[in-house]
């Protein structure tokens, strides 16, 4: 990020009024720059800019995240030819980072040399954790036997290559959290977090982030809420999740990087904190797992 981006970005930022906290320069986390005063950054650390949504528009989807203060975009494979691109997109753009691994929904008919082309992928240069894998009961379509060890294989690659894993849990709760304890994972974030304080305890005892998407805009998530209020700050993340999940004010609409900001006013609000410390902290979170 250059410093006439940064210094055009504060303004718009101070006058959209978002929080006029004053601060010198100092060093804003782990590998970043010297930021000017008033600087909002942010990174999303769940985006699918690898999806054919994005394929005519995403360098303009890109300009406009800059714009926003997003500073890095982790885009998640969800099967081989996604995380194929993600890679792609990684080598090609400066902003993008990228993870691989084979969705829950997608895990019907794997073979071994499946898992050998991921594994290759894994290696590739700005990729940052193996995901999204998990477990999904919601949609039903694939036993979760073959779910499970799908889940499992990708959990044991994250460990060897030393990566983390991002985790996808729908209607998975008991399930997820046993194969978590099993592999002993101790690296990784629960994303598009969706249970309550319960859940959210149990995955923090495991060591792990978790990360809220749009969703903790929604009107009727008074839950989601409550249980974001007391994650410790340490270990939040910000997503979007994109195309996916737009915020409440976006609602109807493709999702886009860009967009991260409205689910960080929310939770800065529910921290009680300003929307720049909550954009400092979450992004030092993701630089330190995710090794940016
Ligand atoms: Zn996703």
């Amino acid at each position: 990020m250059s410093l006439a981006t940064t210094s055009s970005l504060s303004t718009i930022f101070l006058c959209r009024g978002s929080s006029g906290v004053e601060r010198g320069p100092e060093k804003a986390g782990v590998g970043s720059s010297i930021l000017p005063l008033g600087t909002l950054m942010f990174i999303d650390t769940h985006s699918h800019l690898n999806f054919p949504d994005f394929s005519e528009d995403y360098p303009d989807v890109i300009a406009r995240a800059k714009k926003a203060g997003i500073v890095a975009i982790i885009n998640v494979g969800a099967d081989l030819p996604t995380s194929k691109r993600a890679v792609e997109l990684a080598q090609k753009e400066d902003l993008c980072y990228a993870t691989v691994g084979i969705h829950p929904t997608n895990t019907n008919n794997l073979k071994d040399e499946d898992y050998q082309k991921l594994e290759e992928l894994a290696q590739k240069k700005k990729v940052v954790a193996v995901g999204e894998i998990g477990l999904d009961y919601f949609h039903n379509s694939i036993p979760k036997e073959i779910q499970k060890r799908s889940f499992e294989i990708q959990i044991l690659l994250a460990k060897k290559l030393n990566l983390p894993v991002i985790i996808h849990n729908r209607d998975a709760h008991q399930d997820v959290l046993a194969i978590l304890e099993e592999k002993e994972v101790k690296k990784g974030v629960m994303h598009c977090f969706s249970g309550d304080i319960n859940l959210a305890k149990k995955v923090l005892s495991l060591g792990l982030h978790i990360s809220f998407t749009g969703n903790l805009t929604y009107k009727k998530n008074e839950g989601l809420r409550a249980a974001a209020k007391e994650i410790p700050l340490k270990k939040l993340l910000l997503e979007t999740d994109c195309p996916y999940l737009p915020p409440q004010s976006r609602r109807g609409k493709r999702n886009e990087p860009g967009f991260l900001v409205y689910t960080a006013e929310e939770l800065a609000k529910i921290k009680g904190i300003s929307l720049e410390e909550l954009g400092e902290i979450t992004t030092n979170n993701a630089r330190e797992l995710f090794k940016l």
